[in-house]
């Protein structure tokens, strides 16, 4: 019988053992605070095999050599803290993983730690959140290969399916697969950032009620933005608080919260010199989200004088459908530049392919745009810049016109759309010939003698400009 041990009953650990257990897999199970784990194997443990342990050492000596230890616990000290009781009961040739969303670089440095010991460490970054632990998650393995196939029948069971196989591959050697989940992060906050503008244009430029917003979601899920946050967003707006007419949407205070992983992409595609201003503006967003009391008192200073709208509610709406499908390829485009920036700078090999298909069920981007970008990546024989592909520039073409107008239609009704106008702005930026760089060359030499370089002649140059 295939075996897995888990250390970790929050959320997603629970979740993940019944969804182990449920696939026929005995699973042992060890959680810092023992109440939670005997009130997990008494009240959650309905019929599969979970045995609980609490003692470190009986649950490492419950398993079968090579021992398989999954660590679904807080990112962090955490993990290190973990890893540090383990290792004097573990033997060569074991194997743990992390399942948390750890920072890719201290991936990096658990698995050559482990390598000195001969330990066996994945970094799995996990999507899906509880429903996709329990039902299906979307699994991105990172680690040598050696270490996969101890456990890759297990992850492979325990995945998301979709008409593409089951959700999980290795992704590539050392920290890829934190790396991958990382970026996956990223683009979930360009994306909900896109839906938000779409969502704040129609309620306040159309003055349509959450629930006739709501309408327009469901309808755009049955298109090409056909995805699980685009689902979620219609099933939100029409939520009433319960016994109420009022609806939840609206009682809820505008301050977004960020962790880290948006943060961690941002970070790391300047770290690389990948541009991603998709991504990196929708976490400033929320960021600015957060000054609340500052908003409240310059909103009242403000005076805006609002336009006539000129177009139909239609049209804005099938606009907005557009331009959102601007954003989201947009987001994929910069992602995958990213991670396959990393790929080269860590030597991860990364298979973007791979990364699009097990991205297309159980996670949050899961969309029906990921069919089109793979098969954008076959085509494009090597060359990983989507932007290159015919069809990906014809893609974005068709849909100019209508993101041009949602922008200056924003812009005429004061509202910021920082994912949208980025979205367009790196386009624009990649169509680009000349870019007014050389100017800024120009000025960075003339402060602080940093050179340049001329279109005309090989050769850096400096000139004494006064
Ligand atoms: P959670 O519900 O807050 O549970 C945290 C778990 O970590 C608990 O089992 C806790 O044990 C354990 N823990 C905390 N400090 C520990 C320590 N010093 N030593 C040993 N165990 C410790 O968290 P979660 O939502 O399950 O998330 C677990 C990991 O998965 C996190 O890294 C999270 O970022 C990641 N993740 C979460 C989601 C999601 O949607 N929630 C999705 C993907 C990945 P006690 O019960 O004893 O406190």
């Amino acid at each position: 019988m295939k075996e897995l041990g888990v250390i970790g009953l929050g959320v997603m650990g629970r979740n993940l053992v019944l969804n182990l257990g449920d696939k026929g897999i005995r699973v042992s199970v060890y959680n810092k605070t023992k109440e939670k784990m005997y009130d997990f194997i008494k009240d959650e443990v309905k019929g599969q095999s979970v045995l609980g342990f609490d003692s470190l050492e009986e649950f490492v000596s419950s398993l079968e050599r090579p021992r398989k230890i999954l660590l679904m616990i807080k990112a962090g000290e955490a993990v290190d803290s973990m890893i540090g009781q383990l290792l004097p009961l573990l033997e060569k040739g074991d194997l743990i993983l992390d399942g948390g969303n750890t920072h890719f670089k201290d991936t990096a440095g658990r698995v050559d730690f482990l390598k000195g010991k001969g330990i066996h460490y994945i970094g799995l970054g996990v999507s899906g959140g509880e429903e996709g632990a329990r039902n299906g998650p979307s699994l991105m393995p990172g680690g040598s290969k050696e270490a996969y196939f101890l456990v890759e029948d297990i992850l492979l069971s325990i995945a998301a399916k979709t008409d593409s196989g089951p959700c999980c591959t290795l992704v590539g050697e050392g920290a890829a697969g934190h790396f991958v989940k990382m970026v996956h992060n990223g683009i979930e906050y360009a994306m909900m950032e896109g839906i938000a503008e779409s969502y704040d244009i129609m309620r306040k430029i159309l003055k349509l009620s959450p629930v006739e917003i709501s309408e327009v979601f469901e309808n755009w899920n049955e298109g090409e933005l056909n995805s699980y946050l685009i689902e979620i967003t219609g099933k939100i707006l029409k939520y009433k608080e319960k016994g109420t007419e009022r609806f939840m949407v609206d009682l809820i205070l505008d301050k977004a919260g960020q962790k880290g992983t948006g943060k961690w992409t941002a970070e790391s595609a300047f770290d690389l010199g990948i541009p991603a201003p998709t991504l990196s503006t929708a976490v400033e967003a929320r960021v600015l989200s957060f000054f609340k009391e500052e908003r409240q008192f310059l909103s009242k200073r403000f005076n805006r004088n609002y336009p006539k709208l000129e177009y139909g509610k239609d049209e804005v709406i099938r606009n907005l459908r557009e331009s959102l499908l601007f954003v989201f390829f947009n987001a994929f485009v910069q992602g995958l530049w990213v991670i396959q920036g990393a790929s080269k700078e860590y030597g991860y090999q990364v298979q973007l392919s791979e990364v699009l298909r097990i991205w297309k069920g159980g996670c949050i981007i899961r969309a029906q745009l990921l069919d089109f970008l793979r098969e954008i990546l076959q085509e494009l024989d090597g060359e990983k810049l989507i932007l290159k592909s015919d069809k990906a520039l014809k893609y974005l073409m068709d849909r100019i016109e209508a993101i041009k107008e949602v922008t200056r239609l924003a812009k005429d009704f004061y509202i910021p759309v920082f994912a949208h106008n980025t979205a367009l702005d790196f386009f624009f930026s990649m169509m680009e010939e000349n870019l007014p760089a050389n100017l800024i060359q120009a000025q960075r030499d003339f402060f602080g003698a940093h050179t340049f370089q001329r279109v005309d002649r090989e050769g850096t140059f400096h000139i004494n400009w006064e």
